[in-house]
Formats: C-alpha cells, structure tokens, sequence
C-alpha cells in the first residue's frame, strides 16, 4: 500500500489491535538483509571449523584470544571491561565480559550448546567382514537413523594414548581428504527392510561405517583388511587398536555450509542447532567490550543427549564460575544468580508446509520471522519444562521491541506431540530469570539442517540487546 493512499478504519484498527508476524524479507531494509547476509559469511566458516564441541570451544578460544580474552584465574579480582573465558576439559566454554556494574546485580547469561546429534564410534569400533574394513557406532542424541546412511562422513575427534599424549584427528574435511559412509541396502533387495517401521528402518547396530577394504599383503594372518587399517592408523597417527578404548571419535557429515535456495536467503549445513545460537551469542559479547551488567556466555556440551557429565550443564560448572568470578569481590555466587537475568539460546523447530500435523499453526515458530521466544518447552501438561514468567517475557519483549529486532514467539509441536526441552531448565534451577530464545530451524537433527539468514542476524541481534 502507497503511503499516501488512505487506510480504512478496519485497517487502522487491526493494526492497532491484532498480533502479525512478517516475513523479515518485509521487515527488514536492504541494507539490514545485506548485513544478514555479510554476518553469515562469518557464521558459515565457524561451522566448518567447529563440527564438534572440542572444535567448537578451540576456534571460540582462537577468536576471543584475539578480542584480547584471558585464561579465568580464581584469585584474581577483575575490573570493568576484563575479558576472560574458562574452558571446561576442551568441551563446554564460557566467555565472561566485566560490567560496570557490580556483582551483586547479577549478571546476563547467554547459555547455547555446542554439541551436536553425530555418530560415535564405540570403544572397541574396528572389525572386518566379508573383506570390509567397518566401524561399530553407538550414534549421539536424538537422530532418525535411515538419515545418516549413505552420506559422506568425515572422522573428527581425539585419541589419547596410554601414554597421555592426545591425537587429534579430522580426516574427510580437506579436499584431497577420503571420506566414509554408512552403506545401506539397495531398494532392488530392500523388500523386508522396507516393511520395517520408519523409527527401525535402519537399526543402531547397523549404523556400520565403512573404511576401508584392501587387505595387507600376506597370505598367513586372518583379518588382514583390518590389519591393514591398523597398520595405516599407526603410520599417520602412531596409534594401536587399544587406543580406541581411550578415545572420543565421531563421524560427522562431511558436507560444508552453503547458501540454499535460488534467493540464497538460508543456510544448508550441518550442525545449526546448536551453533547457530553459539556463534551469534559469541559475536554479541565480542561486540559488548564494556557492558553495564557482566555478560556471561556460556557455549555447553551434552545438551543432546540430557546435559549431564562435567561439561554439561546439569553439572555445577557455571554455579562454581560465578561463585569463584564473585569471591574476591565479597559476593556470594547466590545473590549474583538471584539478580541474574538469562537467555537459554537454542534452536526451534520450524513450520515445514510439508508436514503440517505436528505444528499448532498459530503458536509454531516459522523461518524467516525472526528470533523465536519460546516460553516454555516440554509437552503434555508442560512437562519439565521452566516456563518463563509474564514478568520476565514482558522484559524481553521490550528489550527487543525496543531494539527493534524482529520475533515471534514459538512452542515446541502440538500439545500432545511436542517434546524436547533445553538448558532453561538448569539455568532456572539457581534461581535466574530464564527464557528459551533462538532461530527457527527446518530438518532439525538431520545431518543437513536449514535455517534463515536473516533469523541468525536476527539472533545475534537479539543477544547483542541483551547485552546492551
Ligand atoms: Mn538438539
Ligand atoms: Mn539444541
């Protein structure tokens, strides 16, 4: 409609009135979806360099050391405007901005995750059958099974040797690099496969990775394709097969990040849930060098699959932080967390058009509408669920009305259907104010997930008034 042109009263009282939500393609200028689209140059190269959450901790370390971040000492008694991180085992960071306000008015926290659904190979994972070398997988957080097969994977993680010394190892990355897959049945014999229920369509103990099929050259030892790869492992990596009992390796998609869509308006990659929230809550205190309430950034590990273990965030990881941040102040952890406001930031489920049973249209969250304001997660009765208070939704709202960051507000699937729950939970068990904020996500779980470019402007936006 011209701006000249004269709206009806129906038309001036509805907007008045009725709740919208716009595509951002109409919301935001050019010149903002140019910025969206500049931001997520950034954002593609972190999720190719951070596939998992070691990964992810060693480049947010790299980034923030440059920003002039510092190793977390106890003993020392940081001023406004200090930068430091503490790094929990390589696996869960957090990055804290002093403020200039005192402790005691608590702080911002920005809590993401940086693990990811992958598959993990078992302790004892090398074999041989039939002259193929395969690994034995034990796959991590919630996937649908058949996804993950015949796709190329590539091999991320650490083996630590008897003798302490710890290997990296990321194979299937580089171009001149060979990848592995999860070989699956040909439809031509897949008859009774086929009639297997989709949940069961591939079985855990098929998730079989192959690796390798030439066999070392001798005609006396059995197994020599396995031998083989042994004998190769320890030429790159000096390692025996008593090593994997001691390791952490995952196969991951060996796909890169790329523009999706002839608009190239999304983002195809591996991993958005829950980096996509990392990446823009690391750029948001980066851009916060002297914030008025300390900010708190918290990238955890193990939310897939229940936050527990030292760097998941049912630990007490974050509690011990602020009670040593606050010691040398004479501030009890407690009163910090009582007057701590925080934003659990991870991904929703977005409307798909193509499966539309499962959303209650009117409550779902939707791609490109902006960051997603979830009150409360959990599903039949709101189970175990936080369930953020009017008053605390009221807070954020104004922040980001007031910021002008474009949101919508989202629930997790039909009454009845949804499930999952967040970090929120863990955040709220000390007392702090807490909201599930984040982006919108098509495919979420799948090796290859989809989310908006202007929603994760829009996200790093949203934190970055947060932090404000
Ligand atoms: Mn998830
Ligand atoms: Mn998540």
């Amino acid at each position: 409609m011209a701006e000249n042109e004269k709206k009806s009263a129906a038309e001036l009282l509805k907007e008045e009135l009725v709740y919208q939500t716009k595509n951002s393609g109409e919301v935001l200028s050019d010149k903002e979806l140019e910025k969206a689209d500049l931001f997520c140059e950034g954002y593609k190269s972190f999720l190719n360099m951070a596939k998992t959450e070691r990964e992810a901790v060693d480049t947010t370390i790299a980034i923030a050391r440059e920003k002039g971040y510092r190793e977390f000492d106890p003993r020392v008694l940081y001023k406004a405007g200090d930068k430091i991180y503490y790094n929990n085992r390589g696996k869960a960071l957090i990055l804290t901005t002093m403020g200039t306000e005192p402790l005691e008015n608590g702080v911002r926290i920005i809590a993401s995750h940086i693990d990811a659904p992958r598959i993990d190979l078992k302790p004892r994972p090398l074999y041989e059958e039939a002259q193929l070398g395969l690994l034995k997988t034990h796959y991590y957080g919630g996937i649908k099974k058949y996804q993950w097969t015949a796709i190329p994977l590539a091999l991320h993680g650490v083996i630590v040797r008897r003798d302490g010394e710890a290997v990296n190892v990321a194979i299937g990355e580089r171009e001149e690099d060979p990848v592995f897959t999860i070989t699956d049945l040909l439809p031509h014999l897949g008859k009774d496969q086929m009639q297997r229920k989709l949940d069961d369509g591939v079985r855990g103990e098929e998730l079989n990775v192959l690796v390798g099929g030439r066999p070392f050259r001798d005609d006396k030892a059995s197994e020599r394709v396995k031998l083989n790869l042994l004998r190769l492992l320890n030429e790159k990596y000096g390692v025996v097969e008593a090593d994997f009992l001691s390791a952490e390796l995952t196969m991951v998609p060996a796909f890169k990040a790329q523009d999706l869509g002839f608009d190239r308006s999304f983002i195809g990659a591996y991993g958005h849930d829950d980096r996509v929230c990392a990446y823009t809550s690391i750029m948001a205190a980066l851009n916060n060098p002297k914030p008025a309430a300390t900010t708190v950034t918290v990238l955890a590990d193990k939310e897939e699959t229940g936050s527990e273990g030292p760097t998941g965030l049912s630990s007490d990881f974050l509690r011990f932080f602020i009670e040593d941040l606050a010691a040398p102040h004479g501030v009890a952890a407690r009163t910090v967390f009582r007057n701590s406001k925080c934003m659990s930031a991870d991904v929703n489920a977005a409307f798909d058009p193509t499966f539309p049973d499962v959303h209650e249209k009117n409550n779902a969250a939707y791609v490109n509408r902006g960051v997603v304001v979830t009150k409360y997660t959990g599903s039949r009765g709101k189970g175990g669920t936080n369930d953020a208070s009017a008053e605390y939704v009221a807070f954020i709202r104004s922040l980001l009305d007031n910021a002008k960051v474009q949101w919508q507000a989202g629930e997790l699937g039909k009454v009845d259907f949804g499930g999952g729950g967040t970090v929120a939970k863990y955040i709220s068990s000390l007392g702090v104010e807490t909201v599930d904020v984040g982006v919108a996500v098509l495919s979420m779980h799948a090796p290859y997930e989809v989310c908006s470019k202007a929603d994760v402007y829009t996200a790093y936006r949203a934190f970055d008034a947060f932090y404000k």
